[in-house]
Order: structure tokens, then C-alpha cells, then sequence
């Protein structure tokens, strides 16, 4: 059996801290979130509690200062048990590192210790109802007017979109540069001008909000930028290596978790006298998804360790999101037929599982968009696509 070789004692001890916080203040809610469409803000508060927000902040700007692993865990418990509505990802592993990267000493004073606590919620808005894999595209603008910018357009499919009180929006600040025209802007809940849509019907993660936003003549000050004009392009696609290494760990956490809850399945379901487990074509079934699952694992964990040297680069990453993505779809659908009529009911974790893992190969860039990044890093095509 393979071993994993990644986690300290200590590593372990913040795990089983994380699964009673998962057991306590996630578990038993998770249906209500699911039919309030978002999770609630006193969840946000216990997470910021029980140190489960933006553990890998540094010590200097008021975090655990822990190594990536501990975020890696809070992503591992929470997918493994299918609890898919809470974004602590999203905010902690995501928004956040770009105030560490990008903001300026103010700018992290001003954000960051409400964000540790979960009193503010973080959210990343890209994608626009007529550009999403194609960033470049974006037709949101921010028109410098003074020491102010006035943001002008609309975002879609925004993640903690109902609750988020900080979004970097993505702008264009020169219409006419192409990726360089692109900034990086901070707007808070209380802008003038500012508005939320609706919260989107999807057909998975029904527990977490993900919102249409408005902006209309929204004047925020000019030290709301991040990361300098025109910047904006630069530091997403830095950024994207750990976004979407973050995705493979969900996935893989994910099949493996779903492996668990259908081995036990079919140990206790019974047919023509014997449980299901006895007839081969399960074990033949179940077999193979534990091989693929044992492979990604290995693959996955080895990108982990490559991220905290610092060497996992975009392409590896790309590998890691498409192939994770894909393998989870292929054997969620292969573990929900294990439970017959069962695994088609939304009351059983597998059905809800089966439908969220169909997010992981649009989300965070299509698995066309991975194609593309592997591809062109072949033939010697520098041309970027996000
Ligand atoms: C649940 C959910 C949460 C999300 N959260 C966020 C968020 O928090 N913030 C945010 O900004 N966005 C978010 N998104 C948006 C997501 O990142 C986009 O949906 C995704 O990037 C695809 O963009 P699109 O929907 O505009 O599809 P399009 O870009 O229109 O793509 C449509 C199809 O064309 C294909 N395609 C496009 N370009 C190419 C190409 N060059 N070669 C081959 N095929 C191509 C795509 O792969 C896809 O199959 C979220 C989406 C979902 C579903």
C-alpha cells in the first residue's frame, strides 16, 4: 500500500482538529445551506474561530504563518466528506494570497484581520457573461477620474458572490492593450454602486453562492488596486499554478472519500441473497477506481510537494486539473451505479457528490483551456491562454 509521506505528526494533529470542526459546525447544517443557497455567516465566524481560515497567512500580517499543507487538509477533510457549500478555499488559498503578493502594507492592514476572523469574505471576479476562458475579453473598465477609479460593468458565476464583503474584480484600465489593459481592484460590500444579482440555480454545489455582480459607476480609490495598472494579467496567471493544484486536491479527496462511502455500500446492500460486494463486477468495478485513485494520489501529492519548493509551474498544474477533473468524473459515475436507484436520489451524498464533480471541469479554467496550456508548452508556442 502506498504510504503518504507529506504530513508531519503535527500535520495530523490540525487534521483531526479539522474533521471534529467539519463533524460540528458543517455536517449537520449542510442540508439547510443547500436549501438557503449559501452557507451561513456564523459558519465564516466559527471557521475564523477554530483557526480554519487562512492558515498559511504570515505571522507578520497576523496568520498561523503554517506551510500550504495545512490548507491542503481543510480542502482534503471538507471534500471528503462532500461538504461542497463552504468557500473557505476560495478565500483563504485563493483571494487572499493575492493581498499578501500584491497589496501594499495598507492595503493588508485594511483586509486581512477581518478576513482571518471570517467577519469579511473574500471572493475572485473574472468571468463575464461574454468572457470567461478568454480573460483577455473582459469589458468591465475602471476609469481613472483623480485619486479614484469608476468601475463600469457586470461579472457572472462568481463563487461566495452573495456573501463576499472584499472581491477583486478584474478590470480594464486601458480598453485598448489587450491583456496588459487589464488591473486588479479591490471593491468592498459598501460601495455605492455596487450590486448583487441573483444567486444562480446550478445543478451541484447548492450549498455555496455563486452570484451574478453589478457595478454601476462604482467609485473606489485609487488604493484599491492591486499589484500596480495594467498588472492585472500578470499576477492571475501567477497565481493559477496553486488555484489549480488546489482543484486536483479537491478531486482527489473527493474520489477517495466517495470510494469509502461506496465500499460500505455494497458490504451492506443485499441481492439475489448476497451482498453486493460478492459478485465480481463490483470488485472489478471498485478495483479499478482504487487503482486510478492510488495513481492521481501519488501524482497529486508529489505536485503538493512541488508547490512547497516552488517549482510546480503552470503546465504541471494544468496536468494535475485536467486529469484529476476528468478521473473524477469518470468514477463518481462509475461508484453511483454500485447504488442502483439509491445513488440517483439527491438525499444520498453520492448523488450530490456526482453532481458537484461536474463543476471541476469548467471551473477555474475548462479542461479545453488545460489542453491548450499543455499543448502549446510542447510545440514551442509562448502565446499564453488562461
Ligand atoms: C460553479 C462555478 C463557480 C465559478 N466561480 C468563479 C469565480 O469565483 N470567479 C470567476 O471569475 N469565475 C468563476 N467561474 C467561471 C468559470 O471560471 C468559467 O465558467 C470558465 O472559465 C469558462 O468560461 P465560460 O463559462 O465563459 O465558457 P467559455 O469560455 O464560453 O467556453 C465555452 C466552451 O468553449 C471552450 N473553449 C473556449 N475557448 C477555447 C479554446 N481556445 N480552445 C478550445 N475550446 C475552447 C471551453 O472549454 C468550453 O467548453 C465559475 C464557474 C462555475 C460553473
Amino acid at each position: 500500500m502506498f504510504r503518504r509521506t507529506l504530513f508531519s505528526d503535527e500535520h495530523e494533529i490540525f487534521r483531526d482538529s479539522v474533521r471534529r470542526f467539519v463533524a460540528e459546525h458543517v455536517a449537520p447544517y449542510h442540508d439547510r445551506w443547500e436549501r438557503d443557497g449559501q452557507i451561513s455567516r456564523e459558519a465564516w465566524l466559527a471557521a475564523g474561530k477554530h483557526g480554519i481560515l487562512c492558515p498559511a497567512l504570515p505571522e507578520e500580517l497576523g496568520g498561523a504563518g503554517a506551510d500550504f499543507l495545512y490548507s491542503a487538509i481543510i480542502i482534503e477533510e471538507l471534500s471528503r466528506v462532500g461538504a461542497s457549500g463552504p468557500g473557505f478555499y476560495l478565500h483563504s488559498d485563493i483571494v487572499v494570497p493575492y493581498l499578501v503578493n500584491y497589496g501594499s502594507a495598507e492595503q493588508q492592514q485594511r483586509w486581512l484581520p477581518k478576513m482571518i476572523t471570517g467577519e469579511r469574505i473574500g471572493a475572485i471576479a473574472m468571468t463575464e457573461p461574454s468572457a470567461g476562458s478568454d480573460l483577455q475579453s473582459i469589458r468591465t473598465t475602471a476609469r481613472r477620474e483623480g485619486d479614484q477609479f469608476v468601475i463600469n460593468g457586470q461579472k457572472v458565476f462568481i463563487t461566495n458572490g452573495q456573501l463576499a464583503d472584499v472581491v477583486i474584480v478584474a478590470c480594464k484600465t486601458d480598453a485598448s492593450a489587450g491583456a496588459k489593459g487589464v488591473s486588479l481592484i479591490v471593491v468592498e460590500r459598501e460601495h455605492e454602486g455596487f450590486r448583487r444579482g441573483r444567486n444562480l440555480e446550478k445543478i451541484g454545489y447548492k450549498a455555496q453562492d455563486t452570484s451574478e455582480l453589478f457595478f454601476e459607476d462604482v467609485r473606489v480609490p485609487v488604493g484599491n488596486l492591486l499589484g500596480g495598472e495594467g498588472r492585472g494579467f500578470v499576477c492571475l496567471m501567477e497565481q493559477l499554478p496553486q488555484e489549480r493544484l488546489i482543484q486536483a486536491i479537491r478531486c482527489i479527496a473527493t474520489i477517495e472519500g466517495v470510494l469509502e462511502w461506496t465500499t460500505d455500500y455494497v458490504e451492506e446492500r443485499q441481492a439475489f441473497g448476497r451482498p453486493l460486494s460478492a459478485f465480481q463486477n463490483t470488485r472489478f468495478v471498485l478495483a479499478d477506481v482504487k487503482a486510478q485513485a492510488t495513481m492521481m494520489r501519488v501524482f497529486v501529492d508529489r505536485c503538493i510537494e512541488m508547490h512547497l519548493a516552488g517549482e510546480l509551474d503552470a503546465v504541471d498544474a494544468a496536468i494535475a486539473k485536467l486529469l484529476s477533473s476528468e478521473m473524477m468524473g469518470d468514477l463518481l459515475d462509475r461508484c453511483l451505479q454500485m447504488f442502483g436507484g439509491y445513488g440517483y436520489m439527491w438525499e444520498y451524498p453520492i448523488a450530490r457528490a456526482w453532481a458537484d464533480a461536474r463543476m471541476a471541469r469548467i471551473a477555474g479554467g475548462t479542461c479545453e483551456i488545460m489542453r491548450e496550456i499543455i499543448g502549446r508548452s510542447m510545440f514551442g508556442n509562448k502565446e499564453r491562454a488562461s
